[in-house]
């Protein structure tokens, strides 16, 4: 098949970063005589699971000051203070708010964001459909907060993306974002509006430099490069830019994160001095070279496994109805976009979508694979799933990779600190969000299913909390 309609080497993503830690957001206060800062909460009753991986802990009591966690113990052996608020979660689970460590805000589910795969700017034009994305994070941002996440890494988009990280910490009902912009990529790749890019071609030391430069000046919380490697390129030549850019992002106190979805350009990553990557490896099984080298290094892995079914189900005009997973957080106009009828100049002939099968289905294997000798060797892994592209839903999507996490053999409390603590790390804010713990931001899933039994109760959503307050429902 048409090799621009493979997904394998797309994504963004970005990581880690001394995050933006915008003085915290103190939001109206809500008895009207105190301020907001000082507004204590308590959570009493439920099972707390709290993202560290300890044990859970039965009839917890969560302590909240303002947005920030306080006090966490169990009932009667911690000193609860007078509460503003006290709310009881008996029967419940409270975990942290989910964090999907892989995401593009600028990419909208579907194929009228990725003409490169499917060119329908005759009906949608690109243009107009990135001046909507960018003109409405919040249904995105809600989406989230639907699926128990409140905290995101958006891995490579238009500058606008790295806006977002102030309203996630300045608007209570904001998703968390940290953000990388622009990909700094080795190839020239094109999808961009007439006025605006989210690619910088590495195409020599200055354009690394003023690249790096530029993406810092934006305040982005990392620096992401796409690493392709076409067949007429010097890969050498290549290598020493992707080393530069690691340099100059390094003096800049900025995490590397990279897209490498082969074995060979993942290690070329690690040697360079990535410390996420933003997929898994697709193309070999990894090697116990590949296993030491990111231990070592103490790279973190982002798997990634299910987001190439994501276009298969949208080649395949699967609909809302036929996702792997309840959609129903998505907004209403990413999911109209989903059911609709592909034109049918571009409803791919039935011998592409077999190869596309076989392809994905490869994809699938190898991703999980990987998954299995990957987290058996002790890598880190943050749960991130590519969400925007084709079929990965914004929010929804999360429960999804979850699930696929477990085939790999994860267990379900591995997998809720792979999707807490561990992404949060990715995303360059373990030392405030990730975990039910003193001092951090007070972001919680509260669940009606235990998420230690299976990894799918991680959608039996409850109530979710942000900064201490419920943010969804809606009031
Ligand atoms: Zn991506």
């Amino acid at each position: 098949m048409n090799r621009s309609v493979l997904p394998v080497r797309y994504s963004a993503a970005v990581t880690t970063a001394a995050a933006l830690l915008v003085a915290a957001a103190c939001g109206p206060s809500t008895d009207g005589t105190r301020d907001a800062e000082e507004i204590v909460r308590v959570f009493r009753g439920a099972t707390l699971v709290d993202g560290t991986g300890a044990e859970p802990m039965t009839d917890a009591v969560v302590v909240v000051r303002g947005d920030r966690i306080e006090a966490v113990g169990r009932a009667g052996e911690i000193e609860v203070p007078d509460a503003d608020v006290d709310e009881s979660l008996e029967g419940l689970w409270i975990i942290p708010g989910l964090v999907d460590a892989h995401v593009h805000f600028g990419q909208s589910g579907w194929f009228d964001s990725r003409p490169d795969a499917m060119n329908l700017q005759t009906y949608h034009p690109y243009d107009e459909v990135i001046a909507r994305l960018a003109a409405t994070p919040e249904l995105f941002s809600e989406a989230y907060l639907c699926s128990g996440v409140t905290s995101v890494f958006d891995v490579g988009g238009y500058g606008w993306s790295v806006g977002l990280q102030e309203r996630g910490e300045t608007d209570p009902r904001f998703v968390r974002v940290s953000a990388t912009g622009p990909l700094l990529s080795t190839i020239d790749f094109w999808l961009s509006t007439e006025d605006d890019h989210q690619f910088v071609f590495l195409a020599d030391s200055a354009a690394v430099r003023e690249g790096v430069q530029a993406n810092a000046d934006l305040g982005a919380s990392a620096i992401k490069i796409w690493y392709i490697v076409p067949p007429d390129q010097d890969s050498v030549r290549v290598f020493d830019l992707v080393r530069l850019t690691a340099a100059e992002a390094d003096a800049r106190n900025l995490p590397l994160v990279v897209h490498a979805t082969g074995m060979w350009e993942a290690k070329n990553a690690i040697r360079a001095g990535a410390d996420v990557l933003v997929h898994g490896v697709f193309d070999v099984e990894v090697d116990e070279e590949f296993l030491e080298m990111a231990l070592e290094a103490g790279v973190i892995y982002t798997p990634t496994v299910t987001v190439t079914e994501g276009y298969r189900n949208v080649f395949n005009q699967v609909g809302t109805a036929g996702l792997p997973y309840p959609a129903g957080c998505a907004d209403e106009g990413t999911r109209n976009l989903l059911d609709s009828e592909l034109p049918s100049e571009w409803v791919p002939p039935a011998e592409m979508i077999t190869q596309y099968e076989d392809f994905v289905a490869a994809n699938r294997a190898v991703g999980i694979e990987n998954l299995r000798r990957v987290q058996a060797a002790g890598v880190t892994i943050a749960l991130g799933t590519d969400a925007g592209n084709p079929g990965t839903l914004h929010g929804p999507s999360v429960h999804y990779e979850a699930v696929v996490f477990q085939e790999a053999g994860m267990t379900p409390m591995e997998i809720l600190v792979s999707a807490t603590r561990d992404a949060a790390r990715a995303m360059g804010r373990g030392a405030d969000l990730g975990t039910i713990e003193p001092s951090k931001f007070a972001d919680f899933a509260i669940l009606r299913a235990d998420p230690t039994a299976n990894a799918a109760n991680l959608r039996e959503i409850a109530r979710v909390v942000k900064g201490g307050r419920t943010v969804w429902p809606p009031e």
